[in-house]
């Protein structure tokens, strides 16, 4: 058994011990503690802001290619401490090993092309016109408030960090207390290379959070979370008019039409893989499938085949692993819950892969993963948010009445159209969500140069992409006009 180790707050470029601290377990063998991390106050996290507020005053006026320089720095010590960062991701979180060096793989990929990209989003535009000259600038906002959740905690950090801080705003970071110990070790990482105060980190629970969204230092509110935490966080913030970003929950739907290839084995085994990747536990991930009944049977019994190929449960260090245990004993209990409510009803629950490690099943936070048919398309394992290793399939027979059911939930995240590309293509344009792939899903169609973020109530603004820098600047005109005489104003 590996030692636990312990993590702090960072507060002004110094690591911040305190008395009080938690215990995070691993959820494949939840009587071993990984790591334990502070539970930090309300008083510490206005010292957090304190200290960004005043990092602020000089970090604003900083040069553009030493903030680069700095993060292309750290960067390259993410990318050196990789192997021994996605072990103790995996250890505290229940992802596969590989599934986690994915995780890091992409918060790279992301702050490398915010790096390259910064400068086209903040270069500086002059106007000459017929009336002087008017200049127009891209200012950073201040101190960001940064909660993330636990679900891919290093790239929902990484996604904040990097092009907040590049863009000259400092930072307050407060990662979910289920998995705070990997975050933390690159959070540090980015923190060395910077100068004290532009990055903090600080860790607890919701009264933590209510400080850094209600704080008047604070700017902007860089949140991914659940639609509900997300509400009372727009409650906070509105005393004081916060800039947001919001990426909140999401029942994206994957529509496979008439014209959809079933020999097309590469496919299936994108959509199981776009159900089933970390356990079904990504904001993306197709958490409906709604399939044209002229091809429903064939449909079933090939996704079962791939499915059972694809997934094999068991220890995340593995390497057969492809889906390891949920992240918390609650997770667990609440879509346990749903597939149980489902069956009640008369819904049938096949059980899907083949299980590597019995003997982990169960005492660790593991879910055999199923396949849900027969359940109503109102029911709650069709239209609520899983978070976990379940997908119900539902027949639908024309397509007004699927673009219907797709469009009358209260998310829009993300969604896919599976067939022919054109036909495909006419039905995506009509749904509503952020963004929608066709013939792929979830985290194989993201791609960090374009804007990601959610309609309706699964968010505000955009992550990722020439949007997601510019989301973290302000719009300043200073005008320098020839002549100040307005006809209209009397002498
Ligand atoms: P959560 O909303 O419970 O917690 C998110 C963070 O908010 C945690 O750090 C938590 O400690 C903090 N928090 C809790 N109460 C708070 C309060 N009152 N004020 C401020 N902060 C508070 O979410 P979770 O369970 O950690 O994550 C799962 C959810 O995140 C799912 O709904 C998922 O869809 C969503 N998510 C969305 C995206 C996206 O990009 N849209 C990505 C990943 C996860």
């Amino acid at each position: 058994m590996t030692e636990p180790i312990t993590v702090h707050a960072i507060i002004n470029g110094k690591e911040a011990p305190t008395d009080k601290q938690f215990a995070r377990e691993n959820p494949t063998h939840p009587e071993e503690v990984v790591g334990y991390a502070p539970i930090n106050t309300k008083e510490e996290a206005i010292q957090a802001i304190d200290a960004a507020h005043e990092a602020f005053k000089e970090w604003r006026l900083s040069d553009l290619e030493d903030r680069i320089q700095r993060m292309e720095r750290a960067i390259q010590k993410i990318k050196d401490e990789t192997p021994e960062i996605a072990k103790l991701l995996s250890r505290e979180h229940g992802k596969a090993l590989w599934d986690a060096e994915g995780e890091i793989a992409i918060s790279l990929m992301w702050m490398e092309f915010a790096c390259k990209t910064v400068k086209e989003v903040v270069t500086e535009e002059l106007r000459e016109h017929d009336n002087g000259r008017t200049i127009i600038t891209k200012d950073p906002l201040g101190v960001v408030s940064a909660i993330t959740p636990w679900n891919y905690p290093i790239s929902l950090s990484t996604i904040k960090i990097a092009p907040a801080l590049l863009t000259g705003n400092t930072m307050v970071l407060k990662p979910s207390p289920f998995a705070p110990l990997a975050v933390s070790k690159v959070v540090q990482l980015i923190a060395n290379e910077f100068p004290p105060g532009v990055l903090n980190l600080i860790h607890g629970e919701a009264d933590v959070g209510v400080e850094l969204t209600s704080n008047e230092k604070v700017a902007k509110i860089a949140f991914t979370g659940g639609t509900k935490t997300a509400k009372s966080i727009m409650k906070a913030a509105s005393e004081t008019i916060k800039k947001m970003t919001l990426e909140l929950g999401g029942n994206d739907a994957a529509i496979v039409l008439p014209s959809f290839d079933l020999t097309d084995t590469k496919a299936i085994r994108r959509m199981v893989i776009s159900n089933f990747l970390t356990s079904g536990q990504i904001c993306m991930i197709a958490k409906r499938i709604y399939v044209h009944s002229s091809i429903y049977d064939e449909f079933v019994e090939k996704y079962k085949e791939a499915a059972n190929k694809w997934i094999r449960v068991g220890d995340p260090f593995n390497p057969e692993t492809t889906v390891g245990p949920v992240n918390n004993k609650g997770q667990v209990n609440y879509v346990k819950g749903l597939i149980d409510g489902a069956k009640s009803k008369g819904a049938e629950v096949i059980p899907l892969g083949k299980v590597l490690n019995p003997e982990l099943m169960e005492n660790g936070y593991f879910l055999q993963p199923t396949l849900v048919l027969g359940a109503d398309p109102h029911d709650p394992i069709v239209v609520e948010e899983q978070f976990g290793p379940t997908v119900p399939i539902i027949p639908f027979d024309d397509e007004e009445q699927v673009i219907e059911l797709h469009n009358e939930s209260i998310y829009g995240l993300t969604s896919s159209v599976w067939g022919e590309e054109e036909h495909a293509l006419s039905v995506a344009r009509r749904i509503e969500a952020g963004t929608t792939m066709i013939n792929t899903a979830a985290v194989q169609g993201l791609d960090v140069r374009f804007p990601f973020g959610g309609v309706k109530q699964s968010g505000v603004g955009r992550e990722y992409g020439k949007e997601g820098l510019q989301s973290y600047t302000e719009t300043h005109v200073i005008n320098i006009p020839k002549t100040l005489d307005l006809p209209y104003i009397p002498e």
